[in-house]
C-alpha cells in the first residue's frame, strides 16, 4: 500500500535554527515589527520583486485580505454594499469582505484558467454600479492572472482593487518577474504552513505604492499612525519575529521548491494525458497542489474515486468543492449571479498529491491509480 499524504507541510527546521533563536532571544524584541521583520521584508521585496514597491508583513493572510480591502474601501467603509469576487475560492476571502460589512457578490469563472471570468465580472460591474464597494480577484492556484486588466477595471469604473494571491509566492508573471511585482493595487499573499512558501502562520501584503504598504502595516498595530495613538482603523495583525525567523529560512529554499513543484505538476499532466488540467499564465506557477478535472461522466462518482485512492494510501482533496455560494454561511450572507461554469469545474475537480520531497515514482503511482479507478 502506498503512503502518499495530500500535503506535507514542511517549514524551515526550527530545530537546525538554533543561533538565530539565540539572536533573537538576545534581542529582547519579539513582535512590533522587530529586526527580523524587517529583514525580511526588504529580503522579500528584494528577491520577489526587483526591489520594486514594499510589503508589510501579517500574522495570516485572512487579516492581510481584512486590512487590505478595509483600506481600499475607505475610512467611511463600504456597509452595505458588495465585494465582488469568485466563488471558487477558500472561504477567507469571503469571510474577510463579510467583516468589514460587505456582502459577497459571486461571479463566474473562465472555463479554462478557472479564475474569474472578465466578461462575468464587467456584467456586474455595468449591473451594479456604485454598489460595488471593491473587486477581489483570486489568483487561482497560484496561476499568474493578468493584473493590468484590473487597473483598467479601476480606471473605468472607479472601483478599488484588492488581489487575493494566498498561492502565489514564487509564481512568475508573463514577463518573468514575481507575481504582483508593480501592483499599484494591494496583492496578499499568505504563508500558512500549507503553502509552497511554509512557515506557521504568516502572510505578506504587497503594493509597489509604499505609502498603501504604510497604512496597513499601521492599522496592523491597532490603527496607531504614534506610539499608543489610533488614527486609523485598528486590530492586531503582526507577525511575530518567529514567524520572521521561519519566513526569512524558507525564503531560502523556495526557488528550488517551486522548481521541483512545476516538473512535478508537468509529470501529472504528462501522465494523465486528454485530461484537463487548469490552463497556465504567466512563466511559472507555485504549485501548492495539482489540480485536474474529473471525465465529466465521472463528476456523480467523486467521493467514492476519493475513497478509493485513500484506500491505497493516497491523498488526495477537492478545492474548491463546495464552492463559496454552496457553504451554508455564505448562502445565507451573500448574493450569487450566474455560476454556471463554477458548478461544472466544481463538480469535476479533484486535487492530487504535492509535497516538497514527493518524488516522480510516488506522481506515477497516483496517476496509475487515479487511471485505474477511473476506468
Ligand atoms: C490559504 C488561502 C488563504 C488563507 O491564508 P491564511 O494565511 O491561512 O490566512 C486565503 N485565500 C486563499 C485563496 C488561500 O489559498
Amino acid at each position: 500500500m502506498a503512503n502518499i499524504p495530500f500535503l506535507k507541510p514542511a517549514p524551515a527546521r526550527l530545530s537546525r535554527l538554533v543561533r538565530e533563536l539565540e539572536e533573537l532571544e538576545a534581542s529582547g524584541t519579539f513582535s512590533n515589527f522587530g529586526p527580523v521583520n524587517r529583514r525580511f521584508e526588504h529580503t522579500i521585496v528584494d528577491r520577489l520583486f526587483g526591489g520594486i514597491g514594499a510589503v508589510a508583513t501579517v500574522n495570516n493572510a485572512t487579516m492581510g485580505l481584512v486590512l487590505a480591502i478595509r483600506d481600499a474601501i475607505g475610512e467611511t467603509g463600504g456597509r452595505g454594499r458588495y465585494a465582488l469576487m469568485p466563488s471558487f475560492t477558500f472561504a477567507a476571502l469571503a469571510q474577510a469582505a463579510l467583516w468589514n460589512g460587505l456582502t459577497p457578490l459571486f461571479c463566474d469563472i473562465d472555463p479554462e484558467d478557472w479564475a474569474v471570468s472578465p466578461e462575468a465580472e464587467e456584467e456586474l460591474l455595468n449591473r451594479y454600479k456604485d454598489e460595488v464597494a471593491v473587486v477581489t480577484p483570486y489568483a487561482t492556484f497560484g496561476n499568474a492572472i493578468d493584473l493590468s486588466r484590473y487597473r483598467k477595471l479601476t480606471e473605468r469604473f472607479g472601483v478599488p482593487v484588492v488581489i487575493d494571491a494566498a498561492a502565489s509566492l514564487g509564481s512568475l508573471d508573463a514577463r518573468g518577474r514575481g507575481f504582483g511585482t508593480g501592483s499599484q493595487q494591494p496583492v496578499v499573499f499568505s504563508m500558512h504552513a500549507t503553502k509552497p512558501m511554509a512557515t506557521s502562520e504568516g502572510g505578506l501584503v504587497y503594493c509597489s505604492d509604499p505609502a498603501v504598504v504604510q497604512r496597513i502595516r499601521v492599522m496592523s498595530n491597532y490603527g496607531f499612525a504614534e506610539p499608543r495613538i489610533s488614527s486609523l482603523p485598528g486590530l492586531n495583525a503582526k507577525l511575530p519575529e518567529i514567524g520572521a525567523v521561519l519566513a526569512l529560512a524558507k525564503l531560502d529554499e523556495l526557488e528550488p521548491i517551486v522548481l521541483k513543484r512545476e516538473a512535478v505538476d508537468a509529470r501529472y499532466r504528462a501522465n494523465l494525458p486528454g485530461w484537463t488540467f487548469q490552463r497556465q499564465l504567466g512563466q511559472r506557477t507555485a504549485h501548492t497542489f495539482t489540480s485536474v478535472l474529473l471525465p465529466e461522466g465521472l463528476a456523480h462518482r467523486r467521493s467514492e474515486i476519493l475513497k478509493n485512492l485513500a484506500d491505497q494510501g493516497i491523498g488526495a482533496a477537492t478545492y474548491f468543492s463546495p464552492h463559496l455560494a454552496e457553504h451554508p454561511y455564505f448562502k445565507t450572507n451573500s448574493v450569487a449571479a450566474d455560476l454556471t461554469v463554477t458548478e461544472k469545474i466544481a463538480a469535476r475537480i479533484l486535487a492530487l498529491p504535492l509535497f516538497d520531497d514527493i518524488t516522480m515514482e510516488q506522481v506515477d503511482q497516483v496517476s496509475d491509480a487515479l487511471k485505474r479507478v477511473t476506468q
